[in-house]
């Protein structure tokens, strides 16, 4: 890119402070109230934020672009699950998922086009990675997702990056992106209603530690031996479970919160007897939360089911070890929006006016 970055959703709160002093000569002030409208108000033409003189606002919206993430597609489960299809820069498609459940509503966001990360179980790691997304496209799905829900009167009340892409593989894009998310001054999220789902980067982990970024971790552990998690996660080659599971004991756990472990569990292979039993002798005493997700065998990558029984016996089995345990079954799996699903050819399709259908 030549010259300055004019897209308004890359910048944070303190960049914009920054540009306002150095070429307009502005307050703080003026970047709160620019923030206000834009993240508070949803606001992002400038003729209506009518508390800023209309001599600034003809020289900001010569500065600033908002750009839009076209909606491509969306579809709606027969559980409520709605999935968009979001065309970013360049025609890329990636996907964002609402989760309807009984006393919430999660977004799920995609932090790249594509993963590299290739597990097994997994139709975006068939895809091989494209690209990451600019904090900018980030934040473009969730307001997307945010002006479609007035047609459903809903809106979110968690936001998750689990969609498409390891997120801290894109750590920059993404981190800056929670920061917009959890900014009093901007979405004023809790850190604890926002997770950032990792396949185990150990080094990432350490790193977001290390930073000053506030958010809730989970991340998937899906075996409890190396064969097994080399076996159907490539990245374990890197980082095996023994440095995973001390990344995690190192991260900072703020008072009664917990790290997720998200547990796939695919049928015969990963949840066995003695596959339990490691589980819940290796989280004793770690401040997590375990998620036993039922794999979805309607992903079609050659991995079953396990049985609804079996999927209850080990969260009454965790439960009797002292660990908390939550069974996440599938939602959306009818509009391939489950765990494991999502997946695009990243190439343009014909734009639907599904907007303009579900607001006649
Ligand atoms: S599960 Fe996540 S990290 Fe693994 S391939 Fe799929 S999108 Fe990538």
């Amino acid at each position: 890119m030549t010259g300055p970055d004019k897209d308004f959703f890359n910048y944070s709160y303190s960049e914009l402070v920054d540009v306002l002093a150095k070429e307009f000569d502005a307050t703080k002030f003026r970047a709160t109230q620019l923030f206000e409208w834009v993240y508070r108000r949803g606001v992002t033409d400038f003729d209506q934020m009518t508390n800023i003189s209309r001599e600034l606002r003809v020289r900001l919206a010569d500065r600033f672009v908002f750009p839009v993430a076209a909606v491509n597609d969306r579809q709606i489960s027969t559980d409520g699950t709605r999935k968009y299809l979001f065309e970013v820069e360049g025609g890329d498609l990636v996907e964002s998922v609402m989760i309807k459940q009984p006393n919430r509503m999660t977004l799920c966001v995609s932090s790249q086009v594509g993963c590299a990360m290739g597990c097994k179980f997994c139709r975006t790691g068939t895809m091989g990675l494209k690209r990451s997304l600019s904090t900018s496209e980030i934040i473009r799905q969730v307001r997307g997702v945010l002006e479609d829900a007035k047609n459903f009167g809903d809106s979110f009340s968690n936001i998750v990056f689990m969609g498409m892409g390891e997120p801290l593989h894109n750590f920059d894009g993404v981190t800056r992106a929670v920061k917009l998310l959890t900014d009093p001054i901007g979405l004023g999220m809790s850190p604890r209603k926002v997770t950032v789902s990792t396949v185990g980067l150990v080094p990432a982990i350490r790193k977001l530690a290390a930073s000053d970024v506030s958010v809730s971790l989970a991340v998937s552990l899906n075996a409890t031996t190396d064969e097994i998690r080399s076996q159907v996660m490539p990245i374990n080659d890197r980082f095996p479970i023994s440095e995973l599971l001390d990344a995690i004991k190192a991260f900072p756990v703020g008072p009664r919160k917990k790290v997720t472990i998200e547990y796939v569990m695919l049928g015969g292979l990963n949840d066995t007897e003695e596959d339990r039993k490691r589980l819940a002798k290796m989280m004793r005493g770690m401040p997590v939360k375990i998620n036993l997700i039922p794999y979805n065998d309607n992903a079609g990558l050659g991995f079953n089911s396990p049985s609804r029984e079996w999927v209850y016996e080990w969260q009454r089995y965790m439960s009797s070890q002292g660990l908390q345990a939550f069974i996440r079954w599938s939602k959306g799996a009818d509009i391939a929006a489950a765990c494991g699903q999502l997946a695009t050819n990243s190439k343009r399709q014909s734009r639907l006016p599904v907007l303009e259908q579900a607001a006649a």
